[in-house]
């Protein structure tokens, strides 16, 4: 059975975007809309000579911003629940917002090993941002750009070390 990997984090923080670096092919639908991932959640990739099964968690569509952290977690709960790690993601443009931090305090308890992924951090400045994500409590986080393809090969490194 594969290892399996889960990308977590609220809409529009670039889950998809990341799943389709990390699987090496188009297969989830990247929106500048929050939460729209309609098609492929699930796919196989090789990170570092490792095959995991990675999932892309969704259903946040048309969330209202006061049902949002709710929503999320209810979408999340069952991926979670059967993650060998899951990749937490942040917007290091956006900084850390109210719901990352509830996201991350449920994340904690749930006893699942977790990577934390500061995404949009390309550049120096990004970099800078991303560090903001320490005050979660999830440890180092990792700064990257799933769009521009920086830091994703230390990312694969990092996850199939967790596995
Ligand atoms: P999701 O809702 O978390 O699945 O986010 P998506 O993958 O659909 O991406 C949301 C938006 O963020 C899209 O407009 C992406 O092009 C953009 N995005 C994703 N990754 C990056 C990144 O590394 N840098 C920047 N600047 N934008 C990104
Ligand atoms: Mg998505």
């Amino acid at each position: 059975k594969l290892p399996v990997v889960v990308i977590a984090g609220r809409p529009n923080v670039g889950k998809s975007t990341l799943f389709n670096r990390l699987v090496g092919r188009r297969q989830a639908i990247v929106s500048d809309e929050p939460g729209v991932t309609r098609d492929r959640k699930e796919g196989e990739a090789l990170l570092r000579g490792r095959r995991v099964k990675l999932i892309d968690t969704a259903g946040l569509e048309e969330s209202a911003p006061e049902t949002l952290y709710g929503r999320m977690r209810s979408s999340s709960e069952e991926g979670v629940a059967q993650a060998d790690l899951v990749v937490f993601c942040v917007d290091a443009r956006a900084g850390i917002t109210p719901v990352d931090a509830h996201f991350a305090a449920w994340l904690r308890r749930q006893n699942r090993p977790v990577l934390l992924v500061a995404n949009k951090a390309e550049g120096r400045a990004g970099t800078e941002a991303a560090m903001e994500a320490f005050s979660l409590g999830l440890g180092t986080p990792l700064a990257l750009s799933a769009e521009h393809g920086e830091g994703i090969a230390d990312l694969m490194s990092e996850i199939a070390e967790r596995l």
